[in-house]
């Protein structure tokens, strides 16, 4: 019996999970964090101090206090059946990576002991030579370290019955280039704290602090880890190359906001209640459009919490699904004709007087602080439009993008009806009319009518890439499986960049004499007309705004290789370095990371669909066929006239043809890879593997093979299909 059949009767000989979940979320929430509260209780006043300042400020905590804090954090770890440690972050793999150590240890007289010091507890030397570092270590050093963030707390990990303390850190080379993606988020975040403090600062002297934050969506895949098993595709690559379309697919649209299935649901209950414990705010759950797809939303926290706990959930989630015998799939596209998934970033920015900077404000003053960091953002979006595509190029996301069913590749801007007359408004008056007599400002109500206006869902555009939502800005774009900490460190670099010029335009202003309303509006008025070709409030999916779109100039990038040759233009280095968020050595790095990413999924996706098509479908197509030979050979035996046999020749013609396609694209495909392989540079590479590999052989291997899964009878074939993967629960 073959795998799939197995797999089938696995599934439906399977007995009920018996999970009893938490009865209330509360007393668990945060239990497995070391909080600052948790802190209080294990930390000496002195070590307490230094901890929380260095939260607050960001401050580096010298030595001795890291000795002091590592003490507190081995015994409450401890007192929770803690064995071991580990720095845990992120690297440029997209996953999280960590190395297990434990407490225990022998002294030199051969003692054991339980020991855990401030210097394992600031750094660590992973043997880490196998992360991606784009030649970085290469050139500059030979190892990278790990090193404590203690921005992010400590926690628990539990897993399989063992406890592991995981402490955050960032991954650096000893020269100082940062490897991961944590590094660099939490510098662009300080810059965006820096232009943003000075700019809130014309309006209220009190803000010290400006928070990015971010609130994202996860969108997934769940099937039976046991049909999953069987297909070498999802195992390797977490997406299907083959499979014919079901009779069914999401075309009745049953599934959005349908009831969830109970398997999904106790699966559901069970990470959750893992991610509670790990402190992560998880708020809602539903099913998603299309069949076996779900999505799952917290409330949002400043960024670098968010992204951490982001990362942190998918590791649970894959975790806690083969607990159920489920595989969770975060590929964009699992399945070819649904849909398929993405991680909508919700952003925003608030201070510590605890203001929503892209809420409409209550006052007219209020409304002047809103209306100019939402301009600002509308602006960072237009001048760096490229940068942000760039930030989300995946060659999964390259499958979603332009697809009718993700926002397209042309970053634009939705702000809706209302605030698009705002816009204009302030455009034509500022320009013409307005001067100190002639408070415009005042007469912009908008404080009164936008906050129903825009809450309102039927106000919301969902082909936009990039929409503001009433009090927030959505980043449509970015992947399912992406680390939003990419998206996010452009996105706060780009915008702190334009708030810094923007104080620097309004002070110049000011200094010529002009009143401050006055010079902010101005400028406003001046960076509108400048980016109101980056907003569309029509339908992104459409021919038309592609067409419209070329017009005005905004870029198209649909594929990864070339949308990330931004990530290495003159405009960019200029950027990142002052805002001190990467050097050029990092960018080229990170650059040549991303190729080489693309470059080895599209070949191990190459490789899957060779080893596929010989190894699983022309095998048995062939034995399919040749049943149907010594059927008709056995009819003419008993001298049947040939119309008897029509229908059968018929198939094993048709039958006969497809495989010729199979194996002969298969066979192009390979010598396509090997040409591929020869290219030495990188980005001449990943282009030959998207348009001589990809482009020209994915989708004529992949239709011969779904015709012969309709050709081939259902008990030969050996790869779960479509209707199985999606609807068995
Ligand atoms: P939807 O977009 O599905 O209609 P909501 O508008 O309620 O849902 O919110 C979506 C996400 O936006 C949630 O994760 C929420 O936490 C987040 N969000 C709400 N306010 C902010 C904010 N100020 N900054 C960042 N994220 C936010
Ligand atoms: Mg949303």
């Amino acid at each position: 019996m073959s795998l799939r059949f197995s797999a089938i009767n696995a599934n439906l000989s399977k007995s009920d999970i018996n999970y009893i979940g938490p009865t209330k979320i509360t007393p668990l929430f945060g239990e497995n964090v070391f909080t600052l509260k948790v802190a209080r209780e294990y930390l000496s006043d002195e070590a307490y101090k230094s901890l929380s300042t260095s939260i607050n400020t960001g401050k580096k905590l010298d030595r001795s206090v890291a000795n002091q804090i590592a003490i507190g954090l081995r015994a409450w770890s401890e007192n929770k059946g803690v064995t071991h440690f580990t720095h845990w972050f992120q690297p440029l793999t997209g996953t999280t990576a960590e190395k297990h150590d434990s407490f225990f240890t022998l002294k030199s007289d051969g003692t054991a002991i339980e020991e855990f010091d401030g210097a394992a507890l600031v750094q660590q030397e992973p043997d880490a030579s196998s992360f991606p570092n784009g030649g970085l270590r290469a050139t500059f050093e030979a190892r990278g370290y790990t090193a404590w963030d203690p921005s992010s707390p400590a926690f628990i990990m539990e897993m399989c019955n063992g406890k592991t303390l995981c402490i955050p850190t960032i991954f650096i080379s000893y020269t100082g280039e940062s490897l991961d993606y944590k590094a660099p988020l939490l510098k662009a975040l300080e810059a965006l704290n820096k232009s943003a403090v000075d700019v809130c600062n014309y309006f209220d002297k009190n803000i010290t602090k400006v928070s990015a934050t971010l609130g994202w969506e996860q969108e997934y895949f769940v099937i039976d880890e046991g049909l999953a098993n069987a297909r070498p595709d999802i195992m390797q690559c977490g997406r299907t190359v083959f499979g014919a379309s079901p009779a069914k697919g999401q075309q009745l649209e049953d599934h959005y906001f349908g009831s969830i299935p109970d398997r999904i649901y106790t699966y559901m209950r069970d990470f959750e209640a893992e991610a509670y414990k790990l402190g992560i705010p998880l708020r809602t759950r539903h099913n998603e459009v299309a069949p076996g797809q779900f999505e799952c939303a917290p409330i949002f926290e400043e960024v670098s919490v968010a992204v951490d706990h982001n990362t942190l959930l998918m590791d649970l989630m894959e975790r806690v699904a083969s607990r159920h015998q489920l595989k969770v799939l975060f590929h964009e596209k699992p399945f070819d004709g649904i849909n398929g998934s993405g991680k909508h970033n919700n952003w925003s920015m608030s201070t510590d007087t605890g203001v929503n900077l892209l809420a409409p404000g209550k006052t007219p003053k209020t409304n002047l602080m809103f209306l100019t960091f939402f301009v600002n953002s509308i602006k960072a979006v237009h001048d760096y439009a490229d940068l942000l595509r760039a930030a989300i190029a995946s060659a999964g996301n390259d499958h979603r993008l332009g697809a009718n069913e993700a926002p397209p590749a042309i970053i634009s801007v939705f702000v809706g009806q209302y605030l698009a007359k705002v816009l204009e408004e302030v455009e034509t008056r500022v320009g013409d009319k307005f001067d100190e007599q002639d408070e415009a400002i005042l007469k912009l109500d908008i404080h009164k009518s936008i906050p129903e206006l825009l809450l309102d869902n039927t106000d919301r555009n969902r082909t936009s890439p990039f929409a503001f939502t009433g009090n927030k800005f959505e980043f449509r774009a970015v992947g399912s499986s992406a680390n939003c900490a990419n998206a996010m460190t452009t996105l706060n670099t780009i915008m702190a960049e334009t708030l810094k010029n923007f104080k620097h335009e309004v002070d110049s202003l000011i200094e010529k004499g002009e009143k401050k309303e006055i010079a902010i509006l101005q400028t406003l008025q001046k960076y509108i007309t400048h980016s109101k070709k980056v907003l569309f409030e029509g339908d992104g999916y459409s021919e038309a705004w592609h067409k419209e779109a070329k017009k005005r100039g905004l870029p198209n990038v649909p594929t990864t290789p070339k949308a990330l040759d931004a990530m290495v233009t003159d405009k960019a280095k200029k950027i990142f370095e002052n805002n001190g968020v990467f050097t050029l050595a990092e960018l080229e790095a990170r650059h040549d990371i991303e190729l080489e990413k693309f470059i080895k999924k599209v070949q191990i996706e190459a490789r899957v669909m060779g080893d596929l098509a010989l190894n699983h479908i022309i095998p048995v197509a062939v034995k399919y066929q040749n049943e149907l030979l010594n059927n008709i050979n056995g009819l003419k035996q008993i001298g049947l006239p040939a119309k008897n046999y029509a229908v059968q020749l018929k198939i094993v013609e048709e039958i006969s043809n497809h495989l010729q396609q199979v194996y002969n694209n298969a066979d192009a495909l390979v010598e396509a890879r090997k040409v591929a392989n020869k290219i030495e540079d990188t980005r001449t590479k990943a282009i030959a593997y998207d348009t001589d590999v990809k482009a020209k052989y994915f989708e004529i291997l992949r239709y011969h093979v779904d015709k012969l899964e309709h050709l081939v009878c259902n008990n030969e074939w050996t790869l779960p299909k479509y209707r199985e993967l999606l609807f068995v629960k």
